[in-house]
């Protein structure tokens, strides 16, 4: 049971970059490799069978005692005896009994404790004897194989490697089967020219503005040139997943018309030692050669971590390599070049100081969350080829998806248009994007049968939620009630503010408290018991209580201090910057809040007892309830209407 929290809380977020082309460390080639080998080997058995078969005529296996009576019978013309096992040839065709195959040549083997005089018996009857050494020496070319076999392998795979590592370097050799799985590693530097622009970019106008100023010096390099001015060399994007860092460097290389090489940093991790500066150099020769161009470098705090912290276990030489690659192109070129350099990374703060050196990475541009307006811009691009139902209100849902970014955006509009084909409906409906919603915030709904008890528990638990952010002044909207069961939780109270908050006043912050308690108020009151729903509410209230204390100074007892030690968080050390007291101090005073809250809770809840009543009734019959509903049902008066958004120009 979980209240949605209204603050750019992070969710996963699935990003993908369509079309883009990766280059590295690609274990499907290994897989091929391997299974090509395999292949050669069954391929080899199955013919030199077909070559025994060929050569050895067909024959039967006979008793003992058949053997016998066709020496003495003339029969037998010769035999190979190796050991105590006899081959022949017969006059005529012998079979091991009727209707069974027959044959000239047979087989059989001889008892060890026959004492019938077999050599007197064949010679009596002119056979012909030959004899095998029963432990034959080895054949040279199995005895050759068994020997260098390994060493022959591990010398293949090691041209193999060279192979790859050469192409890696931009030249790969031709012909020959191992030439041609080297090969492939080079091909795919080939630049891209992406037909993405600014105007698939939406809702981070202050980024792209810094960025126009990069498009325009690809397009017309010799007007900066001329006057002496200085073009970065490198720009990095900073920001979270999702929030379109890959789309931006695409866009401004469609917008300027000039190829795109782009390559992720993290595919340098697994790769072998040396493959990875190699690969960087070979990826500036090519955009050199193809200037006006741009790199890009994705994920780049997955090589360019600071060097002074120890947090890089392992392959660590690899990235340091492929790192000063990179430091050594970047030092190597000037605005005449042509080349500029983009990097995305969702942390600036663990970056290596000398990628952020002038001349190198010294422009930044952050790449924010997208606020209320550019979620609804990013909505509008994201649903240009969906066909929106009359109702659909974009936005509400710009404002109901509060700390979302662009790709969650994009899927919460994929979600919705995926339900409306659920549905066979021609248009998307608001309906399915509040389904949508709460599918991308909470999972997919999920098919427990509770008992009618457990539901009702629900209900009530819900409905505190829900009738305590009604009743209070100020309070974000309540959105939305369900009491179906989805991913990690059993219902949900969307609460979400009208417009994007940046600061909170200690009124508002205890109303939070005091409503995400609702549930366990309500469990208190009806039932007298308390159950473990409430388990992440708690949660959120002790960090909504301890920030008010320890950051933003809402404690009387503990002043106007910052004891925050967030910021340390990264140094490991367990001690606080302050003493025993204090901290035992913040405790209570973290506890003071929540229990105040918590009776502030309890005595609402009681004197509106009605009310939570008939939300619970009406929740049990429905299992979700929209904000229209939710007021009609308790009867209170709608709040303000929300201020209209500016339409984007
Ligand atoms: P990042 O590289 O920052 O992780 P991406 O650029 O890969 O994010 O974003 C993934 C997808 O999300 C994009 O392909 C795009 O469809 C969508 N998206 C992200 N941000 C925006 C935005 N500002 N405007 C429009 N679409 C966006
Ligand atoms: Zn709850
Ligand atoms: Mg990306």
């Amino acid at each position: 049971m979980a209240t949605a929290s209204p603050g750019p809380a992070r969710r996963p977020t699935p990003t993908g970059t369509p079309g883009s082309n990766t280059v590295g460390y690609n274990p499907m080639r290994w897989r091929r490799f391997w299974l090509l080998i395999f292949g050669l080997l069954v391929l080899n058995i199955v013919i030199s069978s077909i070559i025994q078969s060929a050569s050895t005529p067909a024959s039967v296996t006979i008793p003992y005692n058949l053997f016998l009576d066709e020496i003495n019978a003339g029969n037998v013309i010769n035999i190979t005896a190796t050991g105590d096992s006899i081959t022949g040839t017969t006059r005529k065709a012998v079979s091991p009994g009727s209707g069974q195959p027959s044959a000239k040549n047979f087989l059989t083997q001889r008892p060890s404790f026959a004492s019938d005089n077999l050599e007197t018996t064949l010679i009596k009857n002119k056979v012909s004897i030959l004899a095998e050494n029963p432990n034959p020496p080895t054949p040279l070319w199995e005895t050759l194989l068994l020997w260098f076999g390994p060493t022959l392998l591990i010398v293949f795979g090691f041209i193999y490697l060279m192979r790859r590592s050469a192409a890696a370097l931009g030249g790969g050799g031709s012909g020959g089967l191992l030439g041609r799985f080297g090969q492939s590693g080079a091909r795919l530097y080939n630049a891209e020219r992406p037909d993405t622009t600014f105007a698939d970019v939406a809702g981070i106008d202050e980024v792209k503005a810094e960025l126009v100023e990069i498009v325009d010096f690809l397009k017309k390099p010799e007007k900066y040139q001329r006057l002496g001015g200085t073009i970065p060399k490198g720009v990095l994007l900073i920001g979270a997943p999702g929030t379109g860092k890959t789309l931006l460097a695409r866009a401004v290389a469609g917008e300027a018309g000039v190829p795109f090489f782009s390559i992720s940093a993290s595919e340098f991790i697994e790769a072998i030692v040396g493959v990875g500066a190699a690969r960087v150099r070979d990826l500036f020769q090519k955009a050199r050669a193809a200037a006006p161009a741009i790199v890009f470098i994705d994920e780049l705090d997955a090589i360019g971590r600071s060097r002074s912290t120890g947090a890089r276990l392992g392959g660590n030489e690899e990235q340091e390599q492929t790192l000063n690659q990179i430091l050594t192109e970047m030092d190597g070129f000037d605005t005449h070049t042509g080349v500029i350099v983009l990097a995305a990374t969702n942390r600036a703060d663990v970056l290596d100081a000398a990628l952020l050196r002038p001349g190198r990475f010294d422009r930044r541009v952050t790449v924010p969350f997208p606020d209320r307006r550019g979620r609804l811009e990013i909505l509008r691009i994201h649903t240009r080829h969906i066909p929106l139902g009359p109702d659909v209100d974009l936005d509400l849902i710009a404002s109901l998806s509060a700390g979302m970014v662009g790709a969650d955006l994009r899927n919460l509009a994929n979600e919705a248009a995926l339900a409306a084909a659920r549905r066979d409906a021609t248009t998307v409906s608001q309906a399915d994007f509040s389904d949508a919603l709460e599918k991308v915030e909470l999972g997919s709904e999920r098919k427990l049968s509770l008992t009618v008890l457990d539901r009702e528990k629900i209900a009530y638990h819900e409905s505190g939620h829900a009738l305590l952010g009604l009743l209070q002044p100020g309070a974000d909207p309540v959105r939305r009630v369900s009491i179906i069961p989805r991913g990690q939780s059993l219902g949900v109270t969307v609460q979400s503010p009208v417009d994007d908050r940046f600061s909170y006043g200690e009124d508002y912050l205890r109303g939070r408290i005091t409503g995400a308690l609702g549930g366990r108020a309500a469990e208190e009151l009806v039932y007298g018991v308390v159950t473990t729903g409430a388990e992440s509410d708690l949660r959120q209230v002790t960090v909504i209580a301890r920030q008010m204390v320890v950051k933003w100074g809402m404690s009387p007892k503990v002043g106007v201090l910052s004891l925050d030690d967030e910021g340390q968080g990264q140094s490991l050390s367990l001690t606080r910057p302050y003493s025993e007291e204090t901290a035992a101090l913040i405790d209570e005073e973290v506890r003071r809040i929540c229990e105040e809250c918590l009776r502030q809770a309890v005595a609402l809840l009681t004197s509106n007892r009605d009310k939570l009543d008939a939300l619970v009734h009406a929740l049990l019959e429905h299992d979700t309830l929209g904000e229209t509903e939710i007021l009609a049902v308790t009867g209170i008066a709608a709040p303000a209407p929300a201020p209209a958004i500016p339409q984007p120009r």
